[in-house]
């Protein structure tokens, strides 16, 4: 028998121990759950959430990211989480998950594995001094280099280099960011916006080189010493973050022959895989969105939480999709900002409220007259307006949105 009584599932399991999984797990048990709950993650420390890692941890403000829950969150709420543990296979023929030679049965899995920095493959990329961002330990680490005087190179100026760029800076670090595009974080915020962000690095000391790619890392003695970039110039690097995105972890779900799409694994509208007994959620799964009629992946902190709470209904039978729309907020030096909706800058029309120079304004993305993402900087009065206008999705003038 499988199923309880009350057609609960007699066990779940949950591969990924991080804000998606975890809060799946608690969200279960919130819902009324009663069956076996267990969590596998491969990292050691209790789940906890990563914006603070290239904000408060990496600017010295704290020591610790932001708890998920705390041990007796998990204890009290029965919760078994496998730490330190890596899932090796799915078996789905006989519903097992193996991790560390024990075999975990299941009647419903979760994967929510997350995604890990991209690498260059490029020549010295195997150097001593070459560091991502996803983790505590590599947080910490990348904060202990950032010292006075120190040559920080950062490849890629996505939000994970510019909130970096900042800390470095905050800690008196020489900063060098390349970046291959024509502005920072063109693909979200387009060439405009991208410009602005261009300027605030610029302002706070960054040197900012646009239009430049990689080539390789040179070092000594084992130690990258200089990024070479595809002009032939060569900028000095004590240390060399790699900020150049990330990429979803499917291997496992890929092996076990669930259909994946888009860099991600594919999921309908309920977060349901292509195995009815399998849901994905979070960074790894590629989403058949109801309100986009299309597949989103979504990297960021709101939708692993949303959608780790949403799919434990899920898990339980009820079959609803998920709808929300993406969100996201970053923290750059006395920048603040937040995203809202799905916008595509080469396509979509920007109309903005507010003063570009003194980076105190309010960017609406338009198509076919609706706003299809707003994001505020340092402007936090009209969160709910904002959010209304994206949601409905309602027809809007340029005089409504520049007056509001
Ligand atoms: C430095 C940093 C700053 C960020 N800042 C922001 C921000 O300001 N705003 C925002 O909106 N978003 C931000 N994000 C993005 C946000 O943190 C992610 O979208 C979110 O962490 C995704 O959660 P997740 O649980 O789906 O995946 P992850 O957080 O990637 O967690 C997946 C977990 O699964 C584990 N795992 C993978 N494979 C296995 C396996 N086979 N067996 C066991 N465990 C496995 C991984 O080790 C990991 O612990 C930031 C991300 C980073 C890295």
């Amino acid at each position: 028998m499988t199923q309880s009584a009350t057609s609960q599932p007699s066990r779940i399991v949950i591969i990924g121990a991080s804000l998606t999984g975890a809060t799946a797990a608690i969200a279960l048990r919130d819902q009324g759950y009663e069956g076996e709950l267990t969590v596998i993650g491969e990292e050691s420390q209790l789940p906890y959430e990563r914006p603070p890692l290239s904000k408060a941890v990496l600017l010295g403000n704290a020591d610790e990211p932001d708890w998920v829950g705390d041990e007796a969150t998990y204890a009290d709420k029965a919760i078994s989480l496998r730490l330190g543990t890596m899932a090796t296979r799915i078996d789905r023929g006989r519903k097992v998950v193996v991790a560390s030679r024990h075999e975990y049965p299941y009647d419903k899995l979760l994967i929510a594995t997350g995604s890990a920095p991209r690498r260059l493959d490029v020549h010295g990329a195997e150097l001593d001094g070459l560091l991502t961002l996803r983790t505590l330990e590599e947080s910490l680490a990348l904060r202990d280099k950032f010292t006075e005087g120190a040559k920080i190179v950062i490849v890629g100026a996505g939000w994970i280099g510019c909130e970096a760029a900042a800390a470095a800076r905050h800690h008196g670090a020489e900063v060098t960011m390349i970046e291959p595009r024509s502005q920072p974080l063109l693909l979200v915020v387009g060439e405009q916006i991208g410009a602005t962000f261009a300027a605030l690095h610029r302002d706070h000391g960054v040197d900012l080189r646009l239009g430049v790619t990689v080539k390789g890392f040179a070092g000594d003695d084992g130690v990258v010493s200089s990024v070479q970039v595809k002009s032939g110039h060569s900028v000095p690097a004590d240390t060399v973050l790699i900020g150049v995105g990330a990429a979803p972890n499917i291997a496992l779900a890929d092996a076990a022959g669930l259909k994946l799409t888009d860099g991600g694994i594919a999921v309908d509208a309920t977060l349901r895989s292509s195995d009815p007994d399998i849901y994905a959620a979070g960074d790894v799964a590629a989403h058949d969105h109801p309100k986009y009629r299309r597949r989103v992946r979504v990297e960021h902190w709101a939708n692993a939480k949303d959608q780790g709470r949403h799919v434990a209904g899920n898990l339980l039978g009820a079959e609803a999709p998920y709808e929300l729309r993406p969100f996201f907020f970053s923290d750059q030096y006395d920048l603040g900002c937040e995203y809202r909706g799905f916008a595509d800058p080469a396509k979509d029309r920007l109309v903005v409220r507010g003063d570009l120079a003194s980076r105190d304004f309010t960017a609406f993305w338009i198509r076919d007259g609706a706003v299809a993402a707003a994001m505020n900087v340092n402007q936090w009065d009209d969160g709910d307006a904002l959010q209304e206008l994206v949601d409905t999705g309602r027809q809007v003038s340029d005089k409504e949105l520049i007056a509001s």
